[in-house]
């Protein structure tokens, strides 16, 4: 099996990608949606995929089996998450050993949220804090692994402040990290501050953005808060006024996500990904609109 590129190559051919986030489905159901999403998105030939570690540490195999599916059934190069949430460094080693082995080679490698009800994230007994030691333990280990590590435009809602966090951030980065990807933000002006104060702490990954296309006023009031992404005026002035429409809702999320990528990718960002939540409209119309400006 030819092991997979690394993410930090396609970065380097320097022009615009296009990357997607499923999630693994609960049950057929679910299982049936991600493939029809994924056939949908076919034609337009995302640069990579992502498939996220359920919350709880609890999708290992499925994360695994979806990944495997997205690569051999759909050609697409595929970086599995893995958390520290529920594992032992044991176990965290073997699930990325079977990764290695299985060819893929780009891992998201996360702490991961505290289970539900918990506040503070408690390592389990021979398990990982923070996820600058899960990415020094797999650097230690395969260090052909490309290591993909969350960062926080408007701060991680745990950290007491942006410097804070930024100092942490560091830390990974140092650990090994080979890129960033954003957490979710509805505006720029937090993406391009937020890359300033990387380069000013000495962070000089890619850092590659990722955008919610805004699917109503609700998903957006409940998302934001959830993200710690603040939510632009605008935006929710546009949603309220389509309020009672959800194809119109969905038409205001996916224009102001299309101006979002516009000027992200004039300002030199190495691409965008997006979170389609195991659906694709949004992210069709947001690929040919931007397959059009290209044009
Ligand atoms: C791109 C992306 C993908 C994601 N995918 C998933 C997924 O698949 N599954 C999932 O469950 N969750 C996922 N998440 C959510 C993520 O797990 C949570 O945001 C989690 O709370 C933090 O994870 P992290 O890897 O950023 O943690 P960390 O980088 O460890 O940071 C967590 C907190 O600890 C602080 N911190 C970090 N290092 C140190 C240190 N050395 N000393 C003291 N404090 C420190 C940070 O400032 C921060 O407040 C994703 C997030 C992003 C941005």
């Amino acid at each position: 099996m030819q092991p997979d590129r690394p993410i930090t190559d396609l970065i380097a051919e320097n022009r615009p990608l296009l990357s997607v986030e499923f999630f693994p489905p609960k049950n057929e159901e679910g299982g049936e949606q991600l493939l029809r999403t994924a056939e949908a998105l076919r034609p337009y030939h995302p640069d990579f995929v992502s498939i996220t570690y359920g919350a709880g540490g609890t999708t290992r195999e499925r994360t695994f089996k979806y990944a495997k599916i997205l690569r051999d059934d759909f050609g697409w190069l595929v970086m599995p998450h893995l958390t520290c949430v529920g594992s032992t460094k044991a176990e965290l080693l073997d699930i990325v050993a079977g990764y290695h082995a299985d060819g893929l080679r780009n891992i998201m490698a996360l702490r991961g949220d505290p289970p539900k009800g918990q506040t503070e994230f408690v390592p389990c007994p021979d398990g990982l804090r923070y996820a600058s030691d899960l990415i020094a333990l797999i650097r230690g280990n395969f260090p052909d692994i490309c290591l993909g590590a969350g960062a926080y435009p408007e701060k991680h809602p745990e950290a007491a402040s942006m410097e804070e966090d930024l100092r942490h951030l560091k830390i990974k980065a140092d650990a090994g990290a080979s890129f960033l990807t954003t957490q979710l933000f509805f505006d720029n002006e937090k993406y391009f501050e937020f890359l300033k104060a990387c380069r000013a702490h000495g962070i000089d990954l890619p850092v590659l953005p990722g955008l919610l296309p805004p699917l109503s006023l609700a998903q957006v009031q409940r998302f934001g808060p959830m993200c710690g992404s603040s939510l632009p005026t605008a935006l929710l002035e546009q949603l309220q006024v389509v309020d009672d429409n959800p194809r119109a809702a969905e038409a205001v999320g996916v224009t102001w996500a299309y101006h979002q990528i516009r000027e992200l990718l004039r300002h030199g960002s190495p691409g965008v990904h997006l979170y389609i939540l195991n659906r694709s409209a949004s992210a069709i119309t947001l690929a040919r609109s931007l397959e059009r400006a290209a044009a």
